[in-house]
């Protein structure tokens, strides 16, 4: 019986990854940039939509300096969701300005619209809003867009885990003035390590502002024979061979997002009589990439959600809970969150990631639903 993995690195079965990375070999581009580097950019851009594309070396990254070029900085306040990874908020204080976590919707799983007007009430001086698409699931960008535009806040669109997803026919991580992505282990497509910024600003000051995000993460050099430094720069520029994985990777995204919805899918069908049982949210005009399936169960269920993760891993595969709050996290204790009744603390409270590895098979999910079955009697 092999181990199931939550979602495991999917390498192309036709070896893409492997063509990129010898090509660099070959030409001798292994580090620090090359040809890889700025195609992976050109594709991402291209799939997604976005005006201009950075490669770096993580999602993490690519929020901090998000964050930079929309000119965050000391004191300033930043309107972050609260139900996310820790990632999301982190490099809100590497600058030292002050998330205050917005609580999210049941509709959506992600910002709630509503607690967001709230929050620009008790905060007019926003600097940016950092909305988050949890598990791939689309935020309301109609609404939050519409709210951040009229207050004239920059949005920075925590993508990391929707790479694929589209909302009313438009990828998400583009509405936004930035968007980010991840390529860690974990995620749809890996490149073992990385992330995106995308801009979305109009040509010229989209190419502008990643010119600028290429120059800090580079070490902020400026453009001098010798090494001339005005600002504080960073190393977090993505090599030309994690940018070979990526391209091969990207080759094979919409596969992947098909196998993770037909996962879903299956989940739905199988345990969807179950009572107590919940899916997370989906929508007609959007297509989700459903990274990971997340099932709520009901607080009167005589099954808890940590039976369901115990019960898998007796059975060797691998689940975890929702994302915990960051208003409970003791590390952002002392930071203002804007409820909107309490609803992501109950959606971590209620919930379970399912095994969502894209290499699972058929017999597999039945393995699965089967431990999960047998938790109802
Ligand atoms: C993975 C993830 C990140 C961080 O990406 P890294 O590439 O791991 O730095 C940020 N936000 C969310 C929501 C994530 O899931």
């Amino acid at each position: 019986m092999a181990h199931i993995y939550l979602s495991s690195p999917h390498m192309s079965a036709e070896g893409y990854e492997q063509e990129f990375i010898k090509e660099a070999f070959d030409t001798n581009w292994i580090a620090p940039l090359g040809k890889n580097v700025n195609e992976f950019e050109k594709e991402l851009a291209a799939y997604t939509g976005a005006k201009d594309a950075a490669a770096l070396s993580a999602g993490t990254a690519a929020i901090h300096l998000a964050l930079k070029a929309a000119g965050v900085k000391e004191g300033d306040v930043v309107f972050c969701q609260d139900l996310t990874f820790s990632a999301t908020a982190n490099p809100i204080t590497y600058e030292k300005a002050i998330p205050v976590f917005i609580d999210s919707d049941l509709e959506t799983w992600n910002m709630s619209p509503d607690a967001l007007e709230r929050a620009f009430e008790k905060y007019p001086n926003v600097k940016a809003v950092l909305p988050v698409h949890l598990y791939g699931l689309p935020a309301n960008m109609e609404r939050i867009m519409e709210i951040c535009r009229r207050h004239g806040v920059p949005v920075i669109e925590d993508a990391a885990e929707s790479l694929g997803t589209y909302y009313h026919g438009q990828h998400t991580g583009t509405f936004g003035d930035y968007g980010v992505f991840s390529f860690n282990g974990n995620k749809i497509i890996t490149t073992s390590g990385g992330g995106m910024l995308v801009c979305n600003l109009e040509e010229e000051k989209a190419k502008e502002r990643t010119g600028k995000v290429r120059f800090w993460a580079t070490q902020a050099r400026e453009p001098a024979r010798h090494y001339e430094h005005k600002e504080i720069g960073y190393n977090y520029r993505m090599s030309n061979i994690v940018a070979g994985i990526g391209r091969g990777q990207l080759k094979v995204l919409e596969q992947r997002v098909a196998q993770k919805r037909k996962i879903f899918a299956y989940y739905q069908e199988h345990l969807g009589d179950l009572a107590g049982i919940s899916f997370m949210p989906m929508h007609e005009g959007e297509r989700a990439n459903c990274w990971l399936s997340v099932i709520q169960i009901a607080p009167d269920s005589p099954v808890r959600p940590l039976d369901v993760m115990i019960a898998l891993e007796k059975g060797d595969a691998e689940s975890r809970p929702v994302w915990k709050p960051m208003h409970l996290q003791p590390v952002f204790a002392k930071c203002d969150y804007i409820d909107n009744g309490n609803v992501g603390a109950g959606l971590f409270r209620q919930g379970v990631c399912l095994p969502s590895d894209t290499k699972m098979t058929e017999e597999e999910l039945e393995r699965i639903c089967g431990i999960i079955r047998g938790l109802w009697g």
